[in-house]
């Protein structure tokens, strides 16, 4: 098995687990007890929280919230900032948000708010300009991904920062950095980021364990009420293993971002380029230098992405489209359609993302077996003439 679907999730380090193993066995203990056996879980859960300040570069371990997920971290966020800020009813994202920002505008928008939805331009680059002529001084929140899950195109978030507080500095920014933490290095305390997410099952941790991170002027109400867990903002018994998870998968994965940054990109561009010379379909969806090191996205022209996935998936191979089959109908990536992509490309755009654990041997194997595949697909096409065409150009 070739798994190439690590933006949609990774494998748990062993070295993860390992730590993770005694607070699943042994050391059951609540937490918040104030027994002895309590001891080893409350310290575990500290250090998980030192780990994942060192992490993303924040000033304070009391600024980091544990959560189950990279979801919650952004609807704790949206939510929590926007109930504390009734006065306002402007808010402002982009067009590529996860559905786990784009659905929660959308809920606001529904209760009453004014949203703008900033697009993007044909390589994905959010328009920062279009941002700038949306701010106002009763915009209560800007939500925008550090990275996309999709293209891998990162946004200049600190700069975003920089504009929207020199502009208004009561508005909150909340950034979702699912996609950039453990591929591009975070410094949160030198930007000016109010409140930001991560998500542990795409470092190399276990689902179900994220982190909101929130600077601490920056009021919020909790989304989950009840005990004093989390400073009172989370509550619900820790989970301390998950924890212990993140924190650990939080170190591993800042000691391996040189790796990351040249070795990891190494591959990828090894990938694009094989299946760019060797497919004569392919089409590179976003070819900016400006991504994150994992990530590519390829149109196939002409054919059907679920054909190719389930082709690759014949030989072994994980990869992802961006479609969501949604009531019966294969709907195109929110993405991808942000950008403009044609709709030759659209439905057959497939997303390969590796990992530190992906090896030399796997890029060259998929770049070797992608070619037959293909062929086998377009020769299945209603488009013979467009695809002559294209072969024609490409040689
Ligand atoms: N944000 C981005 C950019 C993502 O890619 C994802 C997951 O794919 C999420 C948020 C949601 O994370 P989780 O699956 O932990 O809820």
């Amino acid at each position: 098995m070739i798994y190439l679907d690590n933006n949609a999730t990774t494998k748990v380090d062993e070295k993860v687990l390992e730590e993770m193993l005694p607070f699943l066995r042994e050391e059951y203990a609540n937490a918040s007890s104030m027994y002895d056996f309590a001891k080893k879980p409350a310290d575990a859960i500290k250090k998980a929280r030192v780990q994942v300040r060192d992490f993303i570069g924040a000033e304070s371990e009391k600024d980091i919230y544990f959560t189950s997920c990279g979801s919650e971290s952004a609807n704790m966020a949206i939510k929590g900032v926007l109930d504390c800020n009734k006065e306002k009813k402007h808010i402002i994202t982009t067009k590529v948000e996860h559905p786990c920002v784009l659905n929660t505008y959308k809920y606001f928008e529904k209760n009453g708010y004014e949203v703008d939805y900033i697009g993007v331009n044909s390589q994905g680059e959010l328009d920062f300009e279009e941002l700038k002529s949306k701010l106002r001084k009763d915009t209560a929140l800007v939500s925008v991904m550090w990275a996309n899950n999709e293209t891998g195109v990162i946004n200049p978030v600190e700069e975003i920062g920089e504009y929207i507080k020199s502009k208004s500095p009561e508005t909150r920014f909340f950034v979702d950095a699912v996609q950039a933490a453990g591929k591009i290095p975070m410094n949160v305390k030198d930007t000016k980021i109010d409140l930001l997410g991560i998500s542990g099952h795409k470092f190399h941790a276990p689902k179900g364990v994220g982190v909101l991170y929130a600077k601490s002027n920056v009021r919020f109400t909790p989304l989950i009420i009840g005990g004093h867990q989390e400073r009172g903002l989370r509550a619900g018994t820790e989970n301390v293993p998950y924890i212990v998870g993140i924190g650990k998968a939080a170190e591993l994965a800042q000691s391996a971002l040189d790796y990351e940054l040249k070795e990891v990109k190494r591959l990828r561009d090894k990938l694009e380029q094989g299946i760019l010379k060797n497919v004569f379909n392919a089409r590179l969806n976003t070819s900016i230098s400006n991504r994150v090191p994992n990530t590519v996205n390829i149109g196939f022209e002409y054919v059907e992405g679920e054909l190719i996935l389930l082709h690759l998936s014949d030989i072994g191979v994980c990869a992802s489209s961006g479609s969501a089959c949604t009531s019966g109908s294969l709907e195109p990536s929110h993405v991808l359609r942000a950008m403009g992509i044609p709709f030759t490309a659209l439905h057959g755009s497939i997303r390969f993302s590796l990992s530190r654990f992906t090896t030399e041997d796997e890029v060259d194997f998929v770049v070797d077996k992608l070619p037959a595949i293909m062929d086998k697909l377009t020769s299945l096409s209603p488009f013979q003439d467009e695809l002559a065409e294209l072969k024609r150009r490409k040689a």
